[in-house]
């Protein structure tokens, strides 16, 4: 059991419902692990007290918060300052408190990317394909396109998928650099894979409780020089992870994101880079238990 001190500070997670948040048992592994005088609680923060309740950041001497569904978007109008890459996502998922100041930040571009390049991938003048559009797909596709990839988007709804290929234009970014393939259109899907350096599943297909399912990927065309990245991390290792295996392709799980993302926002809060195979075990056991 930890003591809590005068001098513990505190950081934690608005969520609503944040019951099932894994970041209080990494945060906290963490903090245990370095002893660091940090405390990473869950704060069950309805939707429509998000305004009042980071504003009062600077009074509680709160120095960080991450933000989780549903508050990543509607937390922004609260804020003092945003970064670039939290504008361009359109969401925050991390505020730091500094001088009373409440400064957002977004992680999870960064979360996603590391564990590519810790792999050996470089994104320039790659082919990535991504599958999905919704808020994560936001952060991947931004990324990739700011390191250089080409990016072919799939979308079951398509016009989700125009609007953010759309959104990277207006952000400065070559409009040259995404495709959009339709959900049905499994022949142009099949020939993107099949040219890829990189699969990227972003859906909910395939997550907890509906492990069995398995997204529309013309599986034939995986091929062992693609790495197959799947954002879900509940189960840890997805369906489609367990073929693109048998495939004979290198895989990362969206475990790895998480908690790259979580690592970032450590950092940011603590100027310290945590200990992320100890995140990581703690994530693990927190969905294996
Ligand atoms: P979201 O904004 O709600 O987007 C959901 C995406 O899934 C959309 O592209 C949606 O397509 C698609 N989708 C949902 N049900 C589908 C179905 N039955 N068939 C085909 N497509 C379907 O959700 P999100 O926040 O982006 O999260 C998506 C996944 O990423 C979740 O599994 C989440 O756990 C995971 N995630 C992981 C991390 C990490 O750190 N590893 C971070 C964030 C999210 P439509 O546009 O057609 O509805």
């Amino acid at each position: 059991m930890r003591v809590i001190r005068g001098d513990t500070k505190v950081v934690g997670v608005f969520g609503w419902p944040v019951e099932h948040s894994l970041s209080p048992a990494m945060h906290n592994a963490a903090f245990i692990a370095l002893g660091m005088p940090y405390i990473y609680i869950p704060f069950p923060v309805r939707p429509d007290a998000i305004g009042t309740a980071i504003r009062s950041l600077p009074s509680l001497g709160i120095v960080g918060i991450n933000l989780t569904i549903p508050h990543k978007e509607t937390v922004m109008p609260f804020l003092d300052e945003i970064t670039q890459e939290a504008k361009e996502i359109g969401a925050v998922n991390t505020v730091h408190c500094v001088d009373g100041q409440l400064l957002g930040d977004n992680t999870d571009g960064r979360g996603f990317y590391q564990p590519l390049e810790t792999m050996g991938f470089r994104a320039y003048g790659k082919l990535a394909v991504v599958i999905g559009a919704g808020g994560a797909a936001r952060s991947v596709v931004y990324r990739l396109i700011k390191s250089g990839a080409r990016v072919i988007l799939s979308n079951r709804t398509k016009a989700r998928a125009e609007q953010l290929a759309q959104d990277v234009y207006n952000a400065g970014y070559s409009h040259e650099k995404i495709e959009i393939v339709a959900d049905g259109d499994i022949q142009r899907l099949s020939r993107a894979i099949k040219d890829a350096d990189l699969l990227v599943q972003t859906t909910r297909v395939g997550m907890y409780p509906n492990a069995n399912e398995m997204p529309s990927i013309p599986m034939e065309s995986i091929h062992r020089e693609m790495i197959v990245y799947d954002l879900i991390y509940n189960p840890l290792k997805s369906r489609l992870l367990q073929a693109a295996e048998l495939h004979g392709c290198s895989t990362i799980s969206g475990v790895q994101m998480l908690v790259t993302q979580g690592a970032f926002a450590f950092e940011r809060w603590t100027g310290v880079w945590p200990p992320t195979d100890v995140m990581e075990a703690a994530v693990v056991e927190s969905l294996t238990k």
